[in-house]
């Protein structure tokens, strides 16, 4: 039986919904959802998987994913249950495993008097998915505190150095790369005052919650910015702040924000979202992409 397989080299749950491991809350089952014990564990599953022929997917934390509705018969290999070591140096390097949340680090550098993170304080994702994604806030990202990531590529593990990743903005080679896992990184963080650090993300926390509707489900800003403009102004000005199909609602709070306001599917949100995309076309001539990922997609 393959479950039981798979089971010797970490936690699995046959036929799990990915809409409990997505902070959107929508998405159809997945045939394994399984949690790898460490990386050797993870690269007999991946064996496993290619003999079964069997498709996979990372996930981190499900905060940057639009799951369809559709079953995926194939298995989703989550890292934050036991891929989270870390360790600081005392020259402020972070070297930490994938699955680690990217909140808990941003706390634990101010803990140890380290800046450089606290833009990341807010960002309810995982290393993994921060340097896949190249997340960021306020003007900074993960481009400029990494400097090697540890990578499992073609069945070997290795460190590939920041210059040769591709980074901009919300954009990384690992977008291209759709085989390669990231399994940690070394980040280099500077020494500072641990007060100021704490009051800057205090305030920002602050902002984040008077501006951002963080009461109902949601994957944070919905599209990507275009060049020279804000992507919620667009929205805005098109009258879609508040603009609701179905269960899915461009929230009121932030235009950017797509919310699941009541029970929506994935479906329901892939309409708006084309909606938006629709209008936006016509009135500005502007293609606004998305900054969420859809998976399972047939289209
Ligand atoms: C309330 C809210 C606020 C947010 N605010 C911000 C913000 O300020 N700035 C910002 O940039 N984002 C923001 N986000 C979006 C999201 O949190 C980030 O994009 C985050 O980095 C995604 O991490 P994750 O672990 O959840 O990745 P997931 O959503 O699980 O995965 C995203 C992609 O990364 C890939 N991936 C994940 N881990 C690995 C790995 N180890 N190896 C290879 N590929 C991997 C997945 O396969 C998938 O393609 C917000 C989301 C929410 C819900």
């Amino acid at each position: 039986m393959l479950e039981k397989q798979l089971s010797a080299y970490g936690d699995v749950e046959v036929n799990e919904s990915l809409a409990n491991h997505t902070t959107f809350r929508v998405g159809g089952n997945c045939a394994y959802f399984i949690y790898p014990k460490n990386e050797l564990c993870l690269m007999r599953i991946l064996d496993i998987l290619k003999n079964e022929q069997l498709p996979y997917k990372i996930f981190g934390k499900g905060s940057n994913l639009l799951c369809s509705d559709d079953e995926y018969h194939g298995a989703i290999l989550c890292l934050d249950r036991y891929m989270s070591e870390y360790y600081f140096e005392e020259d402020g390097t972070l070297v930490a495993q994938a699955g680690c949340s990217i909140i808990l680090l941003a706390h634990e550098a101010m803990k140890r008097s380290f800046h450089g993170l606290e833009f990341a304080s807010g960002i309810p994702g995982t290393l993994g998915g921060a340097l896949f994604m190249n997340a960021g806030a306020y003007k900074s990202d993960m481009s400029g505190i990494v400097k090697s990531v540890f990578v499992l590529k073609d069945g070997i593990c290795t460190w590939i150095d920041v210059s040769a990743l591709d980074y901009s903005y919300r954009h990384s080679r690992f977008q291209k790369e759709s085989d390669w896992i990231i399994l940690g990184a070394r980040c280099k963080l500077e020494s500072g005052n641990q007060k100021e650090i704490r009051d800057l993300m205090d305030s920002r926390r602050i902002r984040r919650m008077q501006s951002q509707p963080l009461n109902k489900p949601s994957a944070g800003s919905m599209f990507r910015n275009p060049q020279g403009a804000q992507a919620w102004e667009l929205i805005e000005k098109i009258g879609y702040r508040g603009k609701r199909i179905g269960g899915a609602m461009v929230s009121e709070k932030h235009a950017n924000f797509i919310i699941n306001e009541d029970h929506a599917c994935a479906n329901d949100i892939a309409a708006l979202v084309e909606e938006i995309q629709k209008k936006i076309k016509e009135t500005f001539d502007i293609d606004l992409r998305t900054e969420v990922e859809r998976f399972n997609w047939k289209i």
